[in-house]
């Protein structure tokens, strides 16, 4: 299966001109192997949209889909031979799960043993053989949901298309059913495109993760690229909880190291070597403004006063049983809301030793983990993206 997207958007039109509402724009995408693909980012930016053009259900307003080599702009959904779940399965309530299952495939006149077989092979691999008989209304939520994935597989589709189809499960379902979908995945020939706007789910579950915002794409790449090479702020910001530290600063390079300039005029001189490749036009000896970027897990708790450390100010510490937040600020001796500061801190540390409030600790960042993006509306990564 080949799948490509090439500057492919949509429009909807408003009743004048300027009430248009780009919804995706100029997405680009070529899948030429089985992958997992998530389409990931927060509520709006154009997941679904992305999804239901790949499905047919929406009309491609700019640039082409092509499915195996074939232009299907136009080609009409149930010509495509792709499979959606969504978020409300959508079961037929008067049906059992085999006369759900089978429904389709009745429709498309497959012979009754070929349904038969293909129904089979899809409540072995679902792990639903004793639900065959059952109607949705006597099923659990995470059974319904498993019904409408063997309802996606008997139809033996090219691809499959889910559409936040965990969102209705509690906590402790979603994260079963995440590992479930993962497995029939492994088991199955087919890619699938996954949307959510949960970071967890992109991250576990995908092996090619497609970050959006706003109708644009602004990251392709593997989950362990996204964390530790995002290309801009929000990327940074997206993937990762608790979310990454970021401040402006202002760094300048003096011989072979850069001075950073932290919040409260902290500083912190770091050897060219151990960042990575910084643009030259930051490397010209004069002051730049900057966000730096530091995980909560890349800033560790030292005993004392060393060279690169500084002392902030804690506020409050959540212990999290395998992990403790610790929530701290540069600024000491004041008041203020913490959380909002733009010199709040938050380290995540795996020992469970609290502090009272208003304790002065010891924070150092780890050289290699901090990020740096420009100070424009763009805020990309000032690191040269081939370095990685
Ligand atoms: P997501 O799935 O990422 O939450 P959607 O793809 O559903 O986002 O929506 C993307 C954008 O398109 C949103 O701003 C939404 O309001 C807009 N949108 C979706 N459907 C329509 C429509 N029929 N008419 C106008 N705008 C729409
Ligand atoms: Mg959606």
């Amino acid at each position: 299966m080949e799948l490509k997207l090439i500057n492919v958007s949509k429009i909807y039109k408003g009743k004048k001109k300027n009430d248009d509402v780009v919804a995706v724009d100029n997405f680009n995408l070529t899948i030429d192997k089985k992958e997992f693909v998530v389409f990931v980012g927060p509520s709006g930016c154009g997941k679904s949209t992305t999804l239901r053009m790949i499905a047919g259900l929406e009309d491609i307003s700019k640039g082409e889909l092509y499915m195996d080599g074939e232009l299907m702009n136009k080609v009409e959904p149930k010509f495509r031979n792709v499979a959606m779940v969504f978020q409300n399965y959508a079961l037929y309530p008067h049906m059992t799960a085999y006369q759900n299952m089978a429904f389709g495939l009745k429709n498309m006149h497959i012979p009754k043993d070929e349904i038969d077989k293909r129904i089979n092979e899809a409540v072995k691999i679902l792990d639903i053989e004793h639900l065959l008989h059952r109607k949705p209304k006597a099923m659990s939520g995470g059974e319904r949901q498993r019904v409408a994935l063997g309802r996606a597989i008997v139809r033996t589709p090219r691809l499959f298309l889910l559409d936040e189809p965990l969102s209705n499960l509690d906590a402790k379902l979603r994260a079963q059913m995440r590992v479930e979908i993962t497995k029939l995945y492994d088991k199955l020939d087919t890619p699938f495109i996954y949307v959510t706007h949960d970071q967890v789910e992109a991250m576990t579950m995908g092996t090619i993760i497609v970050v959006m915002r706003k109708g644009v794409i602004q990251q392709i790449d593997r989950p362990e690229n996204l964390y530790d090479f995002p290309k801009n702020r929000f990327v940074a910001g997206f993937i990762g909880t608790p979310q990454m530290n970021f401040y402006e600063v202002s760094i300048k390079r003096v011989l072979n190291s850069i001075e950073i300039t932290l919040p409260e005029n902290n500083k912190l001189k770091v050897g060219l070597v151990k960042l990575r490749k910084i643009k030259d036009e930051y490397l010209d000896g004069n002051e730049h403004k900057v966000i730096l970027g530091i995980r909560p897990e890349h800033v560790h708790i030292v005993s004392k006063k060393q060279d690169d450390s500084f002392q902030v100010e804690t506020t409050i510490c959540e212990n999290l049983g395998s992990e403790t937040l610790v929530y701290a600020d540069f600024a000491l001796g004041k008041d203020k809301n913490i959380r909002e500061s733009t010199s709040s801190i938050v380290i995540k540390k795996y020992d469970r030793n609290l502090y009272s409030p208003k304790s002065n600790i010891f924070v150092e960042f780890e050289k290699d983990k901090i990020h740096l993006f420009s100070s424009d509306e763009k805020e990309e990564t000032i690191y040269q993206i081939d370095d990685k």
